[in-house]
């Protein structure tokens, strides 16, 4: 943790394609290291660049299938491609995950694709702020997209659409009907929904209920970004070209209406305050004792002193 580290050569090589540099990167970030600070005010004017894709969906879909096709096609366009597999649930990080993700082993050897899996459990400000701050470090390093996928389960789902510059919805005939959709929250978040697995029974029906919740959910306003339904077969890459296209399609429409500028401002909105708050949480314990946040608890639960009183000196022993 404390090992010195040059910044200024080790974002150097990640611009130029060191793939050692770039995991090295993402290292720091996971391990919220003390040399993160000078990593990002040295990559701030190039962290924003790259678009940022969040595909979620429920365990099974076929999300890392889709995640995988989706690098071939967007490959195929030349654009580099970075992947961050985000585990909210898992203390594990680095390959751990990543071993078991034979599909994406395809790309393991293309200098173009950049494959990591994160967890962030450890992390102080949760997924909210370390997959951003890796996407940062990518989006530096030249990659012009980042596909944020989430492994776990539970509220990552909603969490995810936070992150990303566009959303992907990815279901599955017979285990995502529209109205499991609407319970799970997922069709607020969707910019666009994926029905995978066409391949099966049951596909059109599943697209066909999506469409109608959907509907009923729309704003009909001109102008408005209306979540297409595609349909895919991730393990034969089939309707992979639609998904790039609806990709780019949903990007100028945001670009153009300002909704890609607002995402971004809310997110670096919801970075900072994670880094404040984790920073506060730091400075409290600093605090010199006889006037800390165990003192003052123990003031306020004998009825010594009323809990708003205790947090202004807190908040004011921290800050001085
Ligand atoms: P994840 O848990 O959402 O990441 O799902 P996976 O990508 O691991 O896929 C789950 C299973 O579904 C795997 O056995 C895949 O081979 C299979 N699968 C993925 N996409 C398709 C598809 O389009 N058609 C069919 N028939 N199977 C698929």
């Amino acid at each position: 943790m404390n090992r010195t580290v040059d910044v200024a050569s080790l974002v150097a090589d990640a611009g130029a394609g060191s793939a050692r540099a770039v995991a090295r990167l993402v290292s720091l970030v996971e391990d919220a290291h003390p040399a993160l600070r000078e990593v990002m005010t040295v990559i701030a004017p190039d962290a924003g660049r790259a678009r940022l894709v969040g595909i979620t969906g429920a365990p099974g879909v076929g999300k890392s299938t889709t995640t995988s096709a989706l690098v071939a096609a967007l490959r195929r366009q030349d654009l580099r491609v970075a992947v961050l597999a985000v585990d909210p649930s898992s203390p594990f990080s680095g390959g751990a995950l990543l071993g078991d993700r034979i599909r994406m082993q395809e790309h393991a050897t293309d200098p173009g694709v950049f494959i990591r899996s994160m967890a962030t459990r450890g992390h102080l400000g949760g997924l909210s702020q370390a997959a951003p701050q890796a996407a940062r470090v990518l989006s530096a390093a030249g990659y012009d997209v980042v596909l944020i996928e989430t492994v776990g389960v539970g509220q990552s789902e909603v969490e995810v659409a936070g992150l990303a510059d566009t959303t992907m919805v990815l279901l599955a005939p017979g285990m995502g009907d529209g109205v499991q959709a609407a319970k799970a929250g997922i069709l607020e978040i969707g910019d666009i929904f994926v029905v995978n697995k066409a391949d099966r029974d049951g596909a059109e029906v599943t697209v066909r209920e999506l469409r109608h919740m959907i509907s009923l959910g729309e704003r009909r306003e001109p102008g408005q970004w209306r979540p297409p339904v595609l349909t895919t077969v991730a393990t034969t890459g089939q309707g992979m070209d639609d998904v790039v296209a609806a990709l780019a399609d949903h990007h100028a429409w945001a670009l153009a209406n300002g909704e890609l500028d607002r995402r971004r401002v809310r997110r670096a909105a919801s970075e900072i305050e994670a880094i404040s708050v984790a920073e506060i949480r730091r400075r409290f314990g600093a605090v010199p004792d006889g006037a800390g946040l165990a003192e003052l608890a123990g003031l306020v639960a004998h009825g010594r002193l009323d809990p708003f009183t205790a947090a202004d000196r807190l908040l004011a022993a921290a800050a001085s």
